[in-house]
């Protein structure tokens, strides 16, 4: 157990198959916290509405799993208190629901967020403005390792945190915004990443889905109406179901497969000639293509760096090797350069396999 400000984060053992058995639904704001608002409606309400018909759907299609609410009613809960609440729980994800809002009334569509370094200016303004809620807390400056949403730069520092289940968390996000897009109408505004404090120290995939603009006339009217809030739900609950079967779907070990699971993550373009299973370490998860040569990944430039797109997500990898014991090694050294969730992964004959298959072909099994 890893103890934390967010409470105890319990490690899910290795050996047991990967299923999807608790689920912590978000709705932003609440109480005193309105967040922002249209003409007629507030976001703490349209995201409350929206949060409690997405837990009933989940809830309906799977009675066994647990689905468990930050909120169910109109009163404020601290931002760190939202994430204790998914860690204490063991949560296999956590979905946080808001609604969007710009100075000017144009600005429509669906955004879905997963915690990172964000790369426009708008999105960090989406950021700061879901942050700057901690300014309603009591002692809010002891709660997030100094963070302070007064100083510029502490939003630029605190966005480089790179979550530890970012691959699982955009799988998600992209079936969110893939469903809003075409089965509610919505006008995608893509996958995106941005420090969100709400996302920042949960122990598990999480994501959250600005569901639209309420200070767009027209989506207001969308997002406030009984109708427009079951659609979203609607949308967000397959794009739950996709993301379940993909999760629970594989043969690799959980600790990897948890990683790597349901991105049809099989083809890679590394060869070593003479050697039937090798290994690389995947030390890296982008939703833009990098160059090897980027300055990010200087700390490794003596590896081999190759990349994989799949459905719009890049995985950045050093390697191949030959053996499990140098992957090991390499893995090390890659955390310590920073890539604190790099791990190993497995061919056979250039394609994807488990490190256990891979262990029992290298034994002559
Ligand atoms: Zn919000």
């Amino acid at each position: 157990m890893v103890t934390t400000s967010f409470g105890s984060i319990p490690e899910k053992k290795a050996s047991d198959v990967y299923k999807i058995k608790t689920i912590v639904i978000d709705a932003g704001h609440g109480g005193q916290d309105y967040g922002c608002n249209g003409k007629n409606s507030y976001e703490k309400n349209v995201a409350l509405s929206i949060a409690l018909k997405l837990g009933s759907l989940i809830q309906q299609k799977y009675p066994d799993i647990k689905v468990i609410y930050t909120r169910k009613t109109d009163v404020f809960v601290e931002l760190y208190e939202r994430a204790a609440i998914a860690n204490r729980n063991n949560a296999d994800l956590f979905i946080c629901i808001h609604c969007n809002a710009n100075p000017s009334t144009s600005p429509y569509g669906s955004e879905t967020y997963v915690m990172g370094l964000h790369k426009t200016e708008a999105n960090l303004n989406v950021a700061k403005r879901e942050n700057d809620v901690i300014l309603m807390e009591n002692d809010y400056s002891q709660h997030y390792d100094g963070f302070d949403p007064n100083n510029p730069a502490s939003h630029i520092i605190f966005s480089l945190n790179q979550h530890a289940y970012m691959d699982q968390s955009i799988l998600f996000a992209s079936k969110v915004e893939h469903y809003l897009e075409n089965e509610a109408g919505r006008s995608s505004r893509g996958v995106k990443q941005a420090g969100f404090l709400v996302l920042w120290k949960t122990a598990m995939p999480s994501v959250l889905i600005e569901t639209g603009f309420l200070t767009n006339a027209n989506e207001e009217k969308f997002l406030a109406s009984g109708d427009g809030q079951d659609k979203i739900a609607e949308c967000i609950s397959k794009a739950f179901t996709d993301y379940k079967v993909a999760m629970e779907n594989t043969s690799a070990p959980a600790a990897n497969a948890i990683k790597t699971a349901g991105t049809g993550d099989n083809h890679s373009t590394a060869t070593v000639s003479g050697s039937e299973v090798n290994y690389q370490v995947q030390f890296y998860t982008d939703t833009e293509s990098l160059k090897p040569d980027n300055q990010k990944f200087s700390a490794l430039k003596n590896e081999q760096i190759s990349s994989s797109n799949e459905n719009g997500v890049f995985k950045y990898r050093i390697g191949p090797y030959v053996s499990l014991d140098e992957a090991i090694k390499k893995q090390s050294s890659a955390r310590n350069a920073g890539f604190k969730d790099a791990f190993v992964i497995a061919f056979s004959n250039g394609k994807r396999i488990s490190l256990e298959e891979a262990k029992a072909l290298a034994a002559g099994n």
